[in-house]
């Protein structure tokens, strides 16, 4: 049987989405259908409805930090049951059979599927069908709106941090909004030393809070200067492009710096600086299977989630527009309810 759904679609790049409604495919055998309860709203969501990656179509339905229930699985899912509650990120499908999948980096797969795009519709609609996969049960006490963007912000955040990091590593974060925020508690409860990095100085106690033990403002040259040398490794959640010198600078020999935030065109950074320092320049890409589960179970005895504001789905486009103009906090997430 097909199942019938209510969203709200993009039906061309950068105009308000419009209520649309259409039927899922039938359920295949490997697949879950999930009534959606909320749905984390992320940068990423407004580069495919804007199409900045120019590989969108329409009508589109964004949304892939999305917490729901099982209402349907399909006839070889063993591992997931009717009323369940799960939740579902970036991705959607790998081929769980190449080597990259066969050794739990089955987020380099490629044949990967996103939650959204090709064909695929997310979480801004009540129901999804996603193979089962990629539904990740969620640990009881993690609540539902704050666990939403766990999903993608969340494991962009933990991947990075438990592949190139130790408890002893001296960790900076720079920029602290949903990505950021959620970065800083991971670093801090693996027990590293954690800098915010931030142009605002009024992000500092809400730094704070989130377990960094160090604030620099990154427009003060006096505060960058005494920074210097003093990180092995770097996140940068933002998606601008920086001066990276000044970065680097903060740096101790064999420092690396990991770019997460979705700078989609290319960035300047001096060769020599690398060399000499023996410096990294990394990306990292949402997260695996099993980095995905181990972060939920990690957050969840840490109890680290998102804060969050919670607004109805029939306000999505105001939402969308708080995000736009910086309005919005740490994270935005769409009530079904
Ligand atoms: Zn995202
Ligand atoms: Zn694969």
């Amino acid at each position: 049987m097909t199942a019938h759904v209510h969203a709200y679609a993009a039906l061309n790049a950068g105009q308000p989405l419009k209520s649309f409604e259409y039927e899922t495919g039938l359920l295949g055998p490997n697949d879950v259908r999930i009534r959606v309860s909320f749905c984390g709203l992320c940068r990423s969501d407004l580069d495919q409805l804007d199409n900045r990656l120019g590989a969108a179509l329409y009508p589109l339905v964004a949304g892939h930090e999305i917490i729901g229930t099982v209402i349907n699985v399909g006839s070889a899912v063993s591992h997931l049951q009717a009323g369940q509650r799960v939740g579902v990120g970036p991705i959607a499908r790998a081929c769980l059979n190449c080597s990259y999948c066969a050794d739990g980096r089955d987020n380099l797969c490629q044949a990967l599927e996103f939650t959204i795009g090709s064909g695929r519709r997310g979480g801004f609609a009540n129901i999804v069908q996603v193979p089962a996969a990629y539904a990740f049960p969620i640990p009881e006490s993690l609540p539902s709106e704050n666990a939403a963007p766990l999903l993608c912000a969340g494991v962009t955040a933990y991947a990075p941090l438990r592949h190139h990091t130790t408890p002893s590593s001296h960790i900076g974060v720079i920029g602290i909004g949903g990505l950021g925020h959620l970065a800083l508690q991971f670093a801090a409860a693996r027990g590293s030393e954690v800098t915010a990095i931030s142009t605002s100085v009024r992000k500092a106690d809400a730094a704070r809070r989130f377990g960094a033990h160090h604030f620099v403002v990154s427009s003060d040259p006096d505060q960058m200067r005494k920074a210097r040398g003093s990180l092995d490794f770097i996140l940068s959640t933002v998606d601008v492009d920086l001066n990276w010198t000044d970065y680097l600078d903060l740096l101790r020999p064999d420092g690396k710096i990991c770019i997460v935030g979705a700078t989609l065109g290319p960035i300047n950074v001096p060769a020599g600086m690398l060399i000499t320092g023996q410096y990294s320049f990394v990306g990292s890409a949402a997260g695996s299977r099993v980095v995905s589960a181990e972060m939920l179970e990690f957050a969840a005895r840490h109890r680290i989630w998102a804060e969050t504001e919670v607004m109805p789905i029939t306000e999505i486009n105001c939402a969308i527009e708080r995000m736009r103009t910086g309005t919005a906090p740490f994270r935005l997430v769409l009530s079904h309810g």
